[in-house]
């Protein structure tokens, strides 16, 4: 029996599972060279042109599955038709087959290898995407020259898909999904095509891990934890068990969701929302199965990404009806499109910035760029006819601009002639909340981006690995800007959540409830967590114990965080199925 082997990947899409190998895809690059004779070069080439039409039938098939899937962009399949039928390339195989006399298969290799080796020259991501194309075009033909029916595979038992070359979306789309475990491959980002289907199908995925077949036989034992990048071959016993720890993790998990599909109230009886952080519609099944009181932020950004011009207001309209649908009658707050900082869409043409975090943003786009704004506000508008939703608006600095943005939905809504939206301010600029007594009479509802607002407050880049030691949202003097901001939204009755990803972390949640907050949104496997410690929490208490903030600087904070969790919660936390270390 071979030892244990732990190879280290990049995480592309989380999560765990565990299956035996099914290695996919031979490398692109030719091994042997294939003659034919003259005479077989009309059945080559006729041989071509059924296999292309084989191919253009697939893809099609793909399509019309995925599009009841609104989150998916089906024109990521439109580019392998355009291969398919692309004048160059089919002239190049022809050439190939009748000057050189190689075979189709030969030939294929020949011509897309050297479209590969001319998109990689080029550097860039855009180039690297078309390279990767190439290789799922010319992987396709192979598969029908090998007589393969393109009909979907189903496997006995679970797999660990091991993929040989560059991922790509027939490697998901041609198995039954419910048996693909996890994928393991040497190459492929977090937002290539593949990555993004296989996020839709909830397939944890690691990616670059250099010559697989090193290392994994076909039918080896293979345990992926795509929240780190681990890959496990042939487990030992010890990380097996770990790994049952995660299951039976899993399986009370799941008994926390069906519990929690009910509203939360603390120990004496004051009811608190947590609702959920969404991007996709898929993500509002999610968030209702997990028990999610509403939508607190819907982050539309993502109806943008790999998008090569900007959405209609009639795609924009299905995918915002789409989700409100889904929030079945719950609250549901859709913010304006966050564009700027780390999240520039391909078509956006994004001027030079030093500085992208502090620069034109969210806001300060949309306040410019008129016909973006009034076209997703109007999107949403119009969706939102006959359901509960609110729109927010993220990086508001000063109340002029708000009131300026406000202006502008309201001119949309009689337009249209509808009801003015409610509508709110994401609270992640430190002067828009150290300001916010100035915003009550303006604004509907509020909600605190303490992602932004970290970053903004400490000067240290919530990307920056090198500065997170700064990137702390329980410094006391951070605590105390929340602290404030929640005394006042509660005291002029205003409804405020916090959005940002300090809601989410169930060391904070005591804490929070402390300082007075009433509604959390999270991220929505995080919801049954947050209600179960909810629920063992006794607000009064918890505010009597945060009285004391002030007095705790200078005291490491690991330490007194963990002293106000014990207090509150004994030992709740530990018996959580949170995640553990494997
Ligand atoms: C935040 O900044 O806390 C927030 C919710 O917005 P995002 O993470 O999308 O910037
Ligand atoms: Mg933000």
């Amino acid at each position: 029996m071979r030892k244990e082997t732990r190879l280290n990947g990049i995480p592309v899409v989380s999560g765990w599972g565990a299956g035996s190998a099914y290695f996919v895809g031979r490398a692109v690059q030719q091994t042997s060279t294939v003659s034919i004779s003259r005479q077989d070069i009309g059945d080559e080439i006729m041989r071509f042109n059924e296999i292309r039409e084989m191919a253009r039938k697939d893809y099609r098939q793909y399509i019309s599955e995925l599009s009841s899937n609104t989150s998916i962009d089906t024109s990521i399949l439109n580019i392998y038709e355009h291969i398919l039928d692309d004048p160059a390339f089919i002239g190049q195989v022809v050439e190939t087959v009748t000057t050189k006399l190689y075979d189709l298969e030969t030939s294929i290799r020949v011509v897309s290898n050297e479209f590969i080796k001319r998109f990689d020259a080029a550097g860039t991501a855009y180039f690297k995407e078309r390279s990767s194309d190439m290789v799922e075009v010319c992987e396709k033909l192979i598969s029908f020259l090998h007589r393969d029916d393109g009909r979907m595979k189903t496997f006995l038992e679970p797999v660990v898909l091991v993929v040989l070359r560059t991922f790509t979306p027939t490697d998901i789309l041609s198995y039954d999904k419910s048996k693909i475990e996890a994928v393991v491959t040497t190459s492929g980002g977090k937002t290539s095509h593949a990555a993004i289907l296989a996020r839709s199908y909830s397939i944890p995925v690691v990616s670059g891990i250099p010559n697989l077949t090193d290392h994994i036989r076909p039918g080896d034992q293979v345990l992926v934890d795509a929240e780190k990048g681990h890959v496990f071959v042939r487990p030992t016993a010890t990380v097996r068990s770990r790994y049952k720890r995660l299951a039976s993790d899993a399986a009370a998990f799941e008994r926390l969701k069906t519990k929690w599909r009910r509203p939360v109230y603390t120990h004496d009886g004051i009811q608190i929302d947590v609702l959920a952080n969404i991007s996709l519609p898929e993500d509002a099944d999610e968030a209702r199965e997990c028990g999610a009181d509403g939508i607190g932020l819907v982050r539309t950004e993502y109806l943008l990404s790999n998008r090569k011009e900007m959405p209609s207001e009639q795609i924009q309209y299905k995918y915002y009806r789409s989700i409100l649908e889904k929030a079945n009658k719950k609250p549901c707050v859709i913010r304006l499109m966050d564009i700027g900082g780390d999240k520039i869409p391909k078509f956006f043409d994004m001027p030079f910035e030093f500085n992208p975090f502090m620069g034109w943003r969210a806001i300060r786009i949309f306040l410019e760029q008129r016909d973006l704004f009034e076209t997703q506000v109007a999107a949403i508008i119009r969706a939102g006819e006959k359901h509960d939703y609110a729109i927010m608006i993220p990086m508001v600095t000063t109340l002029q601009e708000w009131l300026d943005a406000k202006a502008v939905i309201a001119s949309v809504a009689a337009k249209l002639s509808m009801k003015m939206p409610r509508c709110g301010v994401l609270f992640e600029v430190p002067l828009a909340i150290l300001e916010m007594e100035t915003f009550m009479k303006e604004i509907d509802f509020a909600s605190i981006g303490t992602n932004d607002l970290i970053q903004y407050l400490s000067a240290a880049d919530r990307n920056n690995a090198k500065v997170n030691y700064l990137y702390n949202p329980v410094e006391p003097a951070f605590i105390r800007i929340v602290r404030n901001a929640i005394k006042c939204a509660n005291d002029n009755g205003m409804p405020l959540s916090i959005c940002g990803e300090m809601a989410g972390n169930w060391m904070h949640t005591a804490l929070l409830v402390g300082l007075g907050l009433r509604r959390f949104s999270v991220i929505p496997r995080t919801i049954p967590i947050i209600k179960e410690i909810i629920a063992n929490i006794s607000s009064a208490k918890a505010a009597e114990s945060v009285s004391h903030i002030d007095a705790i600087s200078g005291t490491p904070e690991a330490q007194w965080l963990a002293n106000l969790n014990r207090r509150l919660l004994g030992d709740v936390l530990e018996r959580l199925p949170v995640e553990v270390e494997v």
